[in-house]
Formats: structure tokens, C-alpha cells, sequence
């Protein structure tokens, strides 16, 4: 781990910089330690607040209790071979003409940088939405959000009069996305248990989930939004549609229509944007404050700049929409810039990205999912045991890489 001093660089050709170890740039730095093995020259250097990658994709087991927050941080000293310098330290900003990130480190200079900063939470600027609610995009946050429920179901315990008891222990999910879903299906799920360990009725808890549009799970399969609907109404959900959340208040979520959804905790999992550090950056930025990138992932009139993950702003050629906020676009984007990065050094052409799609899987609940694979939608266990696969094979994949160390420790 670097200091402050040493951190300070200058930056020559030969140096790359990767802004953010979650799955974009974690997997730059994982693939550039093996594509450059035979050319030492260059360095690698990976830079992130935290000391730990998250597993984001795992958080709603955490945000429930049923897998704890270490768990899902994975130390990147694990991770990384010797010849990856990290530096753990918060980036401020950039200097573009200068090339260099500023951070609480000092300046880092690069020869070519990767930006893989990820999201934040988006709130559209709905009043009381930032203030009274919780976000689940860390494991902090999902940390945050288990200790919320507990405090809920301990405050519900001790209310005589059963209509406030049921309040303080019902959840409020805003966002009818993956997330959402996951979050709220796994909640319930938990929830009757809980309540009795806080000498409630196993009844009496309840989750709400509220989406503004039509339909959870927007864009996905007909089938795929029946069976997961299916799933949650089993679990006794209930999914509100068309429900839009005007502002967040001391009481609830106010709706347009002017209806008070009630709770006792409230999660917001309703929409994501560009980290705001990069607002303020001269970087060209599109829908949701995403960086514009040409067709080889580098950003707009700075070929020296790469972008992956949710937050580079790619277009799908097949729907003409921005590919979403997924790990596996994120790992698809971090293997192009890696492949660009040593094309460029090995004056090799450029490789054009294309996603392709290995399909969209959602856990409803601890022990059941949804699917649409290859066309094929599954609801049921096959679903919940394939997502389980996913991350049980992602976990393997990155402690695997590093088995190409050349200089092994
Ligand atoms: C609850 C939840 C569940 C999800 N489940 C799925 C799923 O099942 N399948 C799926 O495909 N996708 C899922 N996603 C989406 C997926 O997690 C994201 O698309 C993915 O994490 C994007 O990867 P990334 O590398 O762009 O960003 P991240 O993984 O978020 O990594 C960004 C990194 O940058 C660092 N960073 C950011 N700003 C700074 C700064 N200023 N200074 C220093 N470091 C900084 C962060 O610490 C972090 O390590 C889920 C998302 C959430 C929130």
C-alpha cells in the first residue's frame, strides 16, 4: 500500500492509472498483470478509497442478515499480484490537461488512465428522498440497512397498539429494478423470524414495494416479470405499480396521487447516476452523468482516457439504449480495455466493444429466482442455485488471476 509521498508520481508513458477496484477496474488490473507479464516496464497502478473490493452483487443478503458485510469485502491484497500498485485513497478530481487524478494522496499522474468509478445512488431530486431513506450500493450500506430493521422490529416490539406495531415493522422499498426486487424478496423472507426473535407476531412485519412504472423489473420478459411477481406475491410483498413517489417525508413516501405508503424503514434502490465528481470534471457526459466513449471504451477527444463500467455511457446498437448497470457489462468493458491497453502498447489496431448478453438472473427471496437465458425463462430454485453459481464462479475467477503473478508472493 502506497503513501501520500510515493503516490505522488509523474506519470509517463508508461504508467497506467486505474481509477476505482470494483468489477470494471478490478478486472483491468487483474487482466493487465497477465497481458503484460513479459513487458515489466510498465506500471500498474490501482486506486480506490477502500483497501477491499465489494461484491455489490451480493448486498441484499447482507442488507437481510443472512450473509454478513465482511463477507462480501474481499481484501485486494488477496487479490492483486506484486507488480499492481495500489493506492488506497479518495479522488477528488482531475487535472486533464496535467494528467493526473487529484487525491487525498496527492496528485497521481498517468501515461493512460482507466475510469471505472462506478454509481451513486440517484435520487432525481425528489424532496426528502436523499435524507430519509436508505441506499443499498455498499456494505455499509446494507449494513445500515440490517440495523434499521432490527431497530424497527425492537421499536415495534415495545408499541402496545397493534396498527403502529405493524407500521414500525413494515419495510418500504422504493425501486421496482433488480435491486428492489432482491432486497424485498429476501426481507421478507427473513422478516417472520426475526419479528419472533423480537418477541413480535412472525405475522406482523411486512414489506412494501413501490415503483413508479407499470411493471417491476422493467425491460425484462413478460414471463420473467410474471414469475418473479408470482414469487413475491408468495412471499407477501406487496408490489405497488404506477406508484410515484412525490416526496419522502417525516410520515412515508407521499405519492403523486397523494396516497402515504407507511413504514418503519425505507430503502431507496430506485435509480443510479455518475459518481458527482465526475459532473464537475470537463468530461463529455450523457444520460445519468455516464462518460461518452467512442467505440473502443476511450472517452471523447481524450483517446488516453478509458471508461468501464457503469460508469462509461455505451449504446447498444441491437435496443439503441445504454447497455444498464450490471457487473457483467462492467467485466465485459474492463476485458476491451484491457485488451485496448495492450493492443496500444504492442502497436497493435484497437478492438471495437460489443456486449454480449449471457442473460439476466434475479434472486426473489433466499431460496428461489427468476431467469431469462438464451430466451428460456426459469422462476424457481434452478434460478436461485444459478445465481448463487454466478457469484460463487466471479469469486473463483479473480483469486484464479491472480495465479499468473510472475512474481508470486
Ligand atoms: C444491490 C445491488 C445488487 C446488484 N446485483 C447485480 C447482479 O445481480 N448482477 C449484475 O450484473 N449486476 C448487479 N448490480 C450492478 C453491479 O453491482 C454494478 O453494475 C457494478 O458494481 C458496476 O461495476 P463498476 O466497476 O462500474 O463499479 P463498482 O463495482 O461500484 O466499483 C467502483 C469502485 O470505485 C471506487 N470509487 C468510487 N468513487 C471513488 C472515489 N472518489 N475515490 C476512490 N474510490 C472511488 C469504489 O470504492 C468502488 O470500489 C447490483 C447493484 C446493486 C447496487
Amino acid at each position: 500500500m502506497e503513501n501520500a509521498v510515493n503516490a505522488s508520481i509523474a506519470g509517463g508513458e508508461g504508467q497506467i492509472v486505474i481509477a476505482g477496484a470494483g468489477y470494471a477496474g478490478l478486472h483491468v488490473a487483474l487482466r493487465l498483470t497477465v497481458r503484460l507479464r513479459d513487458n515489466p516496464a510498465v506500471e500498474l497502478t490501482l486506486v480506490d478509497r477502500h483497501d477491499y473490493h465489494q461484491a455489490i452483487t451480493e448486498l441484499p443478503r447482507v442488507a437481510s442478515g443472512t450473509r454478513a458485510a465482511d463477507a462480501v469485502r474481499i481484501p485486494l491484497q488477496d487479490m492483486l499480484a506484486a507488480r499492481v500498485r495500489f493506492v488506497q485513497t479518495e479522488i477528488n478530481g482531475f487535472d486533464l490537461p496535467g494528467r493526473r487524478l487529484l487525491t487525498g494522496a496527492g496528485p497521481i499522474g498517468w501515461g493512460r488512465l482507466v475510469l471505472a468509478l462506478g454509481s451513486r445512488p440517484n435520487d432525481f431530486a425528489i424532496p426528502g428522498l436523499a435524507q430519509r431513506t436508505l441506499s443499498l450500493y455498499s456494505a455499509s450500506d446494507a449494513e445500515r440497512v440490517w440495523a434499521a430493521v432490527g431497530q424497527a422490529l425492537t421499536e415495534a416490539a415495545a408499541e402496545a397498539d397493534p396498527e403502529r406495531q405493524r407500521r414500525l415493522a413494515t419495510v418500504v422499498v422504493g425501486g421496482g429494478g433488480a435491486t428492489g426486487v432482491e432486497l424485498a424478496g429476501e426481507l421478507a423472507e427473513v422478516l417472520p423470524a426475526a419479528a419472533s426473535r423480537h418477541g413480535l407476531a412472525p405475522g406482523r412485519p411486512a414489506v412494501q414495494l413501490v415503483e413508479a412504472g407499470p411493471e417491476i423489473l422493467a425491460g425484462s420478459s413478460p414471463q420473467l416479470i410474471d414469475k418473479a411477481t408470482r414469487i413475491l406475491a408468495d412471499l407477501g410483498v406487496q408490489v405497488r405499480t404506477n406508484a410515484m413517489i412525490a416526496a419522502a417525508t417525516g410520515d412515508g413516501f407521499r405519492l403523486t396521487d397523494g396516497q402515504l405508503v407507511e413504514g418503519g424503514v425505507f430503502v431507496w434502490a430506485g435509480g443510479l447516476k455518475a459518481p458527482e465528481l465526475v459532473a464537475e470534471s470537463e468530461l463529455p457526459t450523457g444520460h445519468n452523468g455516464r462518460v461518452k466513449v467512442d467505440q473502443y471504451l476511450r472517452v471523447l477527444d481524450h483517446p488516453e482516457i478509458y471508461v468501464a463500467g457503469d460508469l462509461a455511457s455505451v449504446t447498444d446498437p441491437d435496443t439503441g439504449h445504454v447497455l444498464p448497470s450490471l457487473a457483467q457489462v462492467a467485466l465485459e468493458e474492463g476485458e476491451t480495455v484491457a485488451r485496448n491497453l495492450d493492443a496500444e502498447l504492442k502497436g497493435k489496431p484497437l478492438e471495437a466493444f460489443t456486449f454480449h448478453d449471457k442473460g439476466f438472473v434475479v434472486s426473489v427471496g433466499t431460496r428461489r429466482g427468476v431467469a431469462d437465458i438464451a430466451g428460456i425463462t426459469t422462476g424457481g430454485r434452478l434460478a436461485h442455485l444459478l445465481k448463487d453459481a454466478i457469484e460463487w464462479e466471479y469469486r473463483q475467477s479473480v483469486r484464479h488471476l491472480r495465479g499468473w503473478d510472475p512474481v508470486a508472493r
